[in-house]
């Protein structure tokens, strides 16, 4: 049976019961109507005609009274008239009996009627005055009074007797008013009952499938509804089923898949040589491979703690890293193998290992961790010891030899030790060019040396920033000349000195200006400017050569880097000094540029008088 049928059912209690309530109160009401029309027939068809009949005896008796005062013409007409009209009033009451005892009394009446009669007919026979007027008081007035007391004696009978059938109709009406009011509330109290118990059993299913729904809601994929039948409810339990084990299955192939990704991608990390550690972004240790745990004796089950038993300069640099990716400042890649830091608890001795860190995202893109992998850089970064001791030690004993070659090149060129051939001066001039190139090699190498081996000691003094930037731009301009370049610089009044090494700022500013002049073709211009920066000044070095492309500009502070095309001459290690010499002074050394719209490299230095 289906659903509507089976609601459509749960109504018919209720239906039966309002048919049956309504047919009793149909025949109830018919019943007391019946009675209500039993008492006009029966009674009050009776009381009617005693009245008349009563009536027409009084205008008999005053005819009779007419005919004592002497009209006896006028008596006469009105007594002719009155008695049909009584005869047919009696014949109505007569076939109108209903009471018991009203037979007997209506004989009576019709007696009494015949003697007033034949009193009167023997009242009209006399024609003396006198004699008539004896004659009414005799005999004609009793037999008036007597019919009157017949009709009166009908008439009481009757009206007791519609007194009587009303009390009982009274009576019976209120009776039927209880039985109705009964039946009334018997049929709602059953047949809500009955509909009540219909629906529970025609929507039990509907309990039962919205139970499993909970809990299937609730992760339990076991849930099943279990509802017999063919109705409508039925058939959605039936599909219900068939999702939830549907789902059932999904969750298990899911979750064995998400295991095996994950055990997929531990091993992966785990097959990694160099420590990989992941870390929240509170700070907590979430993951770590297997070879952070041997080389930082890590243990992810020490789980927020876990960081405090690293070394504590491992340590911090791991807090560095994490602070760099988590702060949303993108992934971190070192500078150079001088940033590695030395993890002595290994168990393969001292390591070298160098920070990377990138970020760990969260489902809507918010930065939620950092992944910190410590490349192991113990080889790299001796060979660079190696290199580095290798630069300083050519470097140190090119230096000597080359001063003398100079020296001697530009004796012989200027003639001091005889003359020599235009020619052969064009080439003893040629070797000190040359020579003196060498000699800005091996200063920057020595320089750099110096920088990596620590032994940067800045003698800070405060100066005027007119007198750096006029020294550095000298020490260029026979250069810019020669190139056809125009030098200039600006400088804004309330910077009027630095705090500064001057020698080294010397040597950046004189990098910066000698590479713009370099990279300018002829006329051109190369400008420095000064200006105030917030709590710092700004240097900026802007020319107008050919701009570099924005791949290279990470690239060009590199130790060693020279961008495809440059100019021959350099070592490319004039940036990577400046920016160490800048760093030294607390300062951040940059470029902006493109192709074809010039460089600027700008640097900047706290204020001395900054807070
Ligand atoms: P180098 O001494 O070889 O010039 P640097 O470290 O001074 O080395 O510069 C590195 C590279 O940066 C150079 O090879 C050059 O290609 C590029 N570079 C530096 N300054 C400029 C500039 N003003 N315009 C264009 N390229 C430049």
């Amino acid at each position: 049976m289906t659903l509507r049928s089976r609601l459509l059912l749960a109504q018919a209690p209720l239906v039966l019961a309002l048919l049956l309530l309504g047919t009793l109160a149909v025949v109830t009401l018919a019943r007391v109507g019946r009675s209500g029309q039993q008492v006009l027939e029966d009674n009050y068809r009776s009381v009617l005609a005693t009245q008349r009949i009563t009536e027409h005896l009084e205008r008999m008796d005053s005819a009779a009274l007419f005919i004592v005062a002497g009209e006896r013409e006028r008596g006469a007409a009105q007594q002719a008239v009155q008695r049909p009209k009584l005869e047919s009033e009696l014949a109505t009451q007569q076939g109108n009996i209903t009471e018991p005892g009203e037979a007997e009394a209506t004989q009576r009446l019709r007696a009494a009627w015949k003697r007033y009669q034949s009193a009167f007919d023997a009242f009209l026979q006399e024609r003396d005055p006198e004699a008539s007027r004896a004659r009414y008081f005799e005999s004609l007035s009793p037999a008036f009074q007597e019919a009157k007391a017949s009709a009166s004696a009908i008439l009481a009978l009757n009206q007791d007797a519609m007194v009587r059938k009303s009390d009982r109709l009274r009576q019976q009406s209120g009776q039927v008013n209880t039985l109705m009011v009964l039946a009334v509330a018997a049929a709602l109290g059953f047949g809500l009952l009955f509909t009540t118990s219909l629906v529970q059993r025609a929507l039990r299913p509907v309990s039962v499938l919205s139970q499993a729904v909970r809990r299937l809601g609730q992760g339990d994929v076991e849930a099943r509804a279990v509802v017999e039948g063919r109705d409508e409810i039925a058939q959605l339990a039936r599909d219900f089923n068939t999702m939830a084990e549907r789902l059932g299955q999904y969750r298990r192939s899911s979750l064995g898949e998400l295991l095996q990704a994950q055990a997929v991608s531990q091993a992966a990390i785990d097959s990694l040589p160099d420590p990989v550690l992941v870390l929240g972004a509170d700070g907590g240790l979430l993951n770590v491979n297997a070879a952070a745990e041997a080389v930082l004796r890590l243990k992810l089950e020490e789980g927020g703690d876990a960081l405090g038993r690293v070394e504590p300069e491992v340590r911090a640099v791991l807090e560095r890293v994490r602070a760099h990716v988590v702060g949303g400042r993108g992934a971190y890649q070192p500078r150079g193998y001088e940033e590695a830091v030395r993890v002595e608890s290994s168990p393969e001795g001292g390591r070298w290992l160098l920070p990377r860190g990138s970020p760990v995202h969260g489902e809507t893109g918010e930065v939620v961790g950092a992944t910190l992998i410590l490349q192991d850089v113990t080889r790299l970064r001796r060979f660079d010891e190696l290199k580095n001791d290798l630069v300083a030690t050519v470097a140190h004993e090119f230096r000597t030899p080359l001063t003398s070659l100079r020296m001697a090149i530009h004796l012989v060129a200027e003639g001091v030790v005889g003359p020599v051939t235009e020619k052969q001066a064009d080439l003893l001039f040629a070797a000190r060019e040359d020579c003196e190139r060498l000699q800005g090699i091996v200063d920057d190498l020595l320089d750099l040396s110096r920088i990596q081996s620590g032994q940067l000691q800045l003698d800070l003094r405060e100066v005027r920033t007119e007198d750096l930037l006029e020294h550095a731009l000298d020490a260029q301009r026979t250069v810019a000349e020669d190139r056809g370049v125009r030098l200039s610089h600006s400088l804004s009044p309330d910077v009027e000195t630095v705090h500064v090494d001057p020698d080294r700022l010397q040597l950046v500013l004189g990098n910066l200006v000698g590479n713009g002049v370099k990279h300018t073709p002829r006329d051109g211009e190369v400008a420095v400017r000064v200006l105030r920066d917030g709590a710092l000044v700004r240097f900026e070095v802007r020319d107008t050569g050919e701009g570099i492309p924005v791949q290279e500009q990470a690239r060009i502070f590199e130790k060693f880097y020279r961008a495809p095309g440059a100019p021959a001459g350099g070592a490319g290690l004039g940036l990577s000094i400046a920016r160490d010499i800048v760093q030294a002074h607390g300062g951040e050394l940059g470029v902006v540029s493109a192709p074809g719209q010039g460089s600027t490299f700008w640097f900047t230095l706290p204020r001395p008088d900054a807070d």
